[in-house]
C-alpha cells in the first residue's frame, strides 16, 4: 500500500494506490490493443465441451457478427441487445459483436422466467436477443406478453434450430458480408456500452448506465500495484475459470473483459454443478479464482475437490456477497500457503469494483481500499461525514460510478449525492489506513448465493395475488444461500389460502433463485407514515 495518510482533513478517504490514466476509448476499441501479442493463445474454451476459440478468431468472428447485426438485423448506434446465455465461449464474441455494431449489451439470466425477461426486454427496449435452445420458448412467451417482434438469434452447436431464430452460426461465419458497414459506426467513450439490472438501494430492478469510460476505468483500476502481474507471455498464459456467471457485472466486467484485455485463458463454465466444477478444476491448472461465497464455501467443504488442484493457484479473490471467516479457513486449509487471498467488494453500479486487497495484505475480514481514482466517506444519517472506524452508510465517487439509472430521474436523485457520490446502501466503516470493512447491509435487498432478489419485486408478484391484501418481504439468514426470501402476509378480509398455494404462485412467476422460501400470515404490515415498510421492525418481531 503506497501511501500512509488516505484520510482528508474533511474526513474523505482517497485511495492509497497511485492513480491510473484512462484511454479515451470504447471498450471495442481498448479489448483488441494487446490483440497482436497473442492472437493465437487460446482466449476462450468451454470447460465442459472443450469447444475453444483464439483471440484472432474472437476478433474476426466479433467483427462478422458486428457487420451482419448492422446490415441483416439493423441494429443502431446506441441499440440494446440482450445476452441471455450461461458462460459459453461464445459470450464474448456476441457481446463484442453488439458493440462492434454499435449496439449496448442489456444482459439477462438464463433462468428467468418469460414474466422477467418480459419487464427487461422493455424497459431496455430491446431491439435483438441472443440466447440457447433452452430458453427460446420463454423468450417467445416473454415477446409475446410484451408484443414485439424482435430476431431472436440461437446459440446452438448441437440440432436443428427452432422456428422463428436465427444462426448464430451463421452470423459468425459468414465470409461474404463487407465490413466496411463498420464504419458508420459512431460510439464515444461516453456512451452507454453495458445495461445490467440491479435494484440499487430500494424499489424495482433498474437498468444500469455502464459508460465504455466507466468499464475501460474499472478495467484499468486493476492494472496497478494490486495486481501487477504478467499474465500472460510468449511462454506462459495465465488460466482462469469463469464460473461466475457473466450476465452479473462481476463476471463480465473483471472476470470476461479484464482479463481478455490481458490475455488470459477464460475456461467457461456453462451451469454451477459439483461434478462438472471438479472436473474442471482436475482438467486446468487455474492460476487465478474470483469466486463468491457460496462457491468457496462449495471448495472448503467438498471431498472431491483436494489440494492438488490448487497447486498451480496464485491469487484468489471473494466477492459478492458477506464470507465468514469459518468459510475462509475452510477453503484455506485446502490452498498452498502462498496463495493470496482476499475479500473485494462493489456494486454493478460501480462497474463493479470499488475495493481489493493488494497482492500479500492478509486481514480476511476487510474487502480491501478503495481503487485508484476512487474516493469514498462513511455518512451518519443527516450526510455528515463519519471519521476512522465508525460504522455508517458508505458513499463512492470514482470514473467507474454509472451514469445513472435508465430513464429513472427519481431513483437518479435518491442514489446520488451532490450528482457524484453514489450511495451504496451498506454500512461500512474505514480505519486509519483505509481499510472498509462492510458491517451490514442496509438496503432492502436480499442476497441469496450472492444473486440479487429484491424484495419489491417478490412483493408486487404476491401482490398478483386474489387474496393477498397486503406483503412485506425479507432477508432472513441461511446457512446454504446466505439468506432466503421471507414473506409477511396480511391476507383479503375471509379469503382463505395455504401458504404452499402462495408459494407456488410465486414460484411459477420468477427465476428458482428467488423463490419464497417461507411465509407468515400477520394482521398487520408495519410502516412508516409515508407508507414505507419497516422491515427492521418486522425482522425484530417476528424473526
Ligand atoms: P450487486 O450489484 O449484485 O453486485 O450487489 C452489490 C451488493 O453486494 C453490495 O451493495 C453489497 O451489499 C454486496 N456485496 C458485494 N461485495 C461484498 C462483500 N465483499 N462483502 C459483503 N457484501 C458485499
Amino acid at each position: 500500500v503506497r501511501k500512509k495518510h488516505v484520510w482528508t482533513s474533511d474526513k474523505i478517504v482517497k485511495s492509497p494506490f497511485q492513480d491510473v490514466i484512462i484511454p479515451n476509448l470504447t471498450v471495442a476499441e481498448y479489448v483488441w490493443r494487446n490483440l497482436d501479442k497473442w492472437p493465437t493463445k487460446t482466449a476462450m474454451i468451454c470447460s465442459v465441451t472443450n469447444r475453444q476459440y483464439t483471440y484472432e478468431e474472437i476478433y474476426k468472428q466479433s467483427h462478422i457478427l458486428g457487420a451482419n447485426l448492422r446490415k441483416k438485423l439493423k441494429i443502431d448506434n446506441g441499440d440494446a441487445v440482450a445476452i441471455m446465455l450461461p458462460n459459453l465461449p461464445e459470450y464474448l464474441t456476441a457481446v463484442f459483436g453488439v458493440l462492434n455494431a454499435g449496439g449496448l449489451a442489456t444482459t439477462l439470466n438464463p433462468n428467468y422466467s418469460a414474466h422477467e425477461v418480459h419487464r427487461q426486454v422493455l424497459m431496455s427496449n430491446t431491439k435483438l436477443i441472443f440466447v440457447t435452445p433452452e430458453v427460446v420458448p420463454t423468450v417467445k412467451k416473454a415477446l409475446d406478453l410484451c408484443k414485439r417482434n424482435i430476431p431472436i438469434v440461437e446459440v446452438n452447436f448441437n440440432g436443428n434450430l427452432q422456428e422463428g431464430t436465427i444462426s448464430f452460426k451463421e452470423l459468425v461465419e459468414d465470409n461474404y458480408v463487407d465490413l466496411n458497414i463498420l464504419k458508420e459506426v459512431k460510439r464515444s467513450a461516453e456512451d452507454v456500452a453495458f445495461l445490467p439490472y440491479s435494484s440499487g438501494t430500494t424499489g424495482l430492478p433498474k437498468g444500469v448506465e455502464l459508460t465504455n469510460r466507466n468499464i475501460i476505468a474499472n478495467a484499468e483500476q486493476q492494472n496497478n500495484e494490486l495486481r501487477f502481474y504478467a499474465y500472460t507471455t510468449d511462454s506462459h498464459q495465465d488460466n482462469l475459470l469463469v464460473c461466475l456467471p457473466m450476465f452479473h457485472s462481476y463476471g463480465l466486467s473483471i472476470l470476461a473483459l479484464h482479463k481478455f484485455s490481458v490475455g488470459l485463458k477464460l475456461v467457461t463454465l456453462p451451469k454451477f454443478h459439483p461434478e462438472t466444477f471438479v472436473q474442471a478444476l482436475s482438467k486446468f491448472n487455474f492460476n487465478l479464482l474470483y469466486l463468491a461465497p457460496p462457491i468457496v464455501i462449495f471448495l472448503g467443504t467438498h471431498s472431491q475437490v483436494v489440494s492438488k488442484y490448487f497447486e498451480h493457484l496464485r491469487c484468489v479473490t471473494c466477492g459478492a456477497a458477506p464470507l465468514p471467516m469459518a468459510d475462509i479457513r475452510k477453503f484455506l486449509n485446502k490452498v498452498p500457503e502462498n496463495v493470496h487471498f482476499s475479500q473485494a467488494y462493489g456494486l454493478t453500479e460501480t462497474g463493479p469494483l470499488a475495493t481489493a486487497c493488494p497482492i500479500g495484505y492478509k486481514n480476511y475480514k476487510k474487502v480491501g481500499f478503495a481503487l485508484p481514482n476512487i474516493e469514498l466517506r462513511v455518512i451518519d444519517g443527516n450526510l455528515n461525514n463519519l471519521g476512522p472506524n465508525e460504522v455508517g452508510e458508505l458513499l463512492i465517487k470514482g470514473p467507474n460510478v454509472m451514469k445513472g439509472y435508465k430513464d429513472n430521474p427519481e431513483a437518479n436523485k435518491q442514489v446520488f449525492v451532490d450528482d457524484v457520490w453514489l450511495k451504496t446502501g451498506d454500512l461500512a466503516e474505514i480505519d486509519e489506513f483505509g481499510a472498509v470493512t462492510i458491517a451490514d447491509r442496509l438496503k432492502e435487498l436480499i442476497k441469496v448465493n450472492a444473486f440479487q432478489v429484491p424484495p419489491a419485486e417478490l412483493e408486487s408478484v404476491c401482490k398478483e395475488h386474489p387474496a393477498v391484501h397486503d406483503v412485506a418481504v425479507v432477508g432472513v439468514p441461511d446457512a446454504k444461500t446466505g439468506e432466503k426470501p421471507k414473506a409477511f402476509i396480511v391476507l383479503k378480509g375471509n379469503i382463505n389460502v395455504s401458504d404452499t398455494e402462495i408459494l407456488d404462485f410465486v414460484a411459477e412467476r420468477v427465476a428458482p433463485y428467488k423463490r419464497i422460501k417461507e411465509i407468515s400470515f400477520i394482521e398487520d404490515i408495519p410502516k412508516n407514515p409515508s407508507g414505507k415498510i419497516l422491515r427492521r421492525v418486522l425482522l425484530e418481531k417476528y424473526c
